[in-house]
């Protein structure tokens, strides 16, 4: 493969132009979620897709979301049931992914075989300029190398992909910094939520008037594979070691840890009226909301992991809201072991 070096594209009218004839033509481009950045290509050329997994390096056994600008473009691609013309108008644009039976267009590369495909309408206005620019759908998992921290900013796709793709459209840093809550509907009577995120689950349960269950990371994986393949145990993998914490200690400055982080969501009463906290003590959320430690996460632990860290400690969130699980799911795949 020869190298490349990524360009990072303003998001003028011109660059959604020139990134909406690089898609066309099946090249890939980074793209700005509201979620996190995306690597997308043309999801109806498969030639197109098959390089979104070289690139990554991510196992084709692992499916890729299909993002759209319109529910004309969502039923081209799947069968639209009840269930998810209600949550579609409730959450969409915005964090959510369906899962629904697919139509015959969409190429195996994007399912892994499954007769099933996973859609988003994301809100990202830059996004939505360079879909409705193109005109295809685009499938896109996160623009970073398989298995790694997911990336919020687009410098973060440029170090870790900037070799290995052209084009890199520069949205700012993402708004809500963790990935969409996959919600499983191809059963419309048994909806199910494969990935945890942003969005609330009593939230999706008035809209579909049922109950939603939550598939549980503590399914055999196995299980885990039959309902959702690439629900992998370890995954946004820092490389230093990380260990979570239900209530994390503000470690003495004199405390023999100097060479170890420690990483709190939100500020710990210990350390309010102290301005200047320690060197290795890091607060995600200034304001205490976990919007702000979510926002924050996936960067922190990058700049954690390029650091002189030995181990990171990291306080898992309270609650039980979808932000406090979505936390507590992406910090704990990052701290499995192998
Ligand atoms: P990402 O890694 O953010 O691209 O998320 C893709 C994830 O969505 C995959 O790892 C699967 O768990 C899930 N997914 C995608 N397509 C399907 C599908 N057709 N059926 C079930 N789960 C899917
Ligand atoms: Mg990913």
């Amino acid at each position: 493969m020869p190298k490349l070096r990524a360009t990072v594209h303003r998001g003028t009218p011109r660059a959604i132009a020139l990134l909406a004839r690089a898609l066309q033509r099946g090249e890939l481009v980074a793209v700005p979620t509201e979620t996190v950045y995306g690597l997308a290509a043309d999801a109806l050329n498969p030639r197109a897709c098959r390089s979104i997994f070289r690139a990554k390096g991510r196992p084709t056994n692992d499916p890729l979301i299909v993002h759209v600008h319109s529910l004309a473009q969502l039923d081209q691609l799947a069968i639209r049931n009840e269930a998810a013309a209600a949550v579609a108008k409730a959450f969409w644009p915005g964090p959510l992914t369906l899962v629904l039976p697919k139509r015959s267009c969409v190429p195996d590369i994007v399912t892994s075989g499954l007769d099933s495909v996973a859609i988003r309408m994301p809100a990202h206005p830059l996004l939505r300029k360079l879909l409705r620019a193109c005109d295809r759908p685009l499938a896109a998992p996160s623009a970073n190398a398989f298995g790694y921290i997911s990336p919020t900013t687009a410098e973060h796709v440029l170090d870790g992909l900037g070799n290995r793709i052209r084009h890199i459209l520069d949205g700012g840093p993402c708004r809500i910094g963790l990935e969409s809550t996959i919600l499983d509907l191809r059963d419309p009577k048994h909806p199910k939520i494969l990935r945890p995120g942003a969005i609330e689950r009593p939230e999706l349960e008035r809209v579909l008037g049922r109950r939603v269950s939550l598939v549980s990371r503590h399914l055999t994986s196995a299980k885990k594979a039959a309902i959702a393949p690439g629900m992998l145990t370890k995954h946004y993998s820092p490389r230093t070691p990380l260990e979570l914490h239900a209530k994390l200690r503000v470690p003495r400055s004199t405390a023999p840890h100097a060479d170890e982080a420690f990483v709190f969501l939100c500020p710990p009463s210990a350390l309010r009226k102290t301005k200047a906290p320690a060197a290795n003590v890091f607060v995600l959320s200034k304001t205490g909301t976990l919007d702000d430690a979510a926002h924050s996460l996936f960067a922190t632990l990058r700049r954690l992991d390029r650091g002189k860290w030995t181990r990171i400690h990291a306080e898992l969130a309270r609650g039980q809201s979808a932000l406090a699980i979505a936390i507590n799911d992406r910090l704990t795949r990052a701290a499995a072991k192998r």
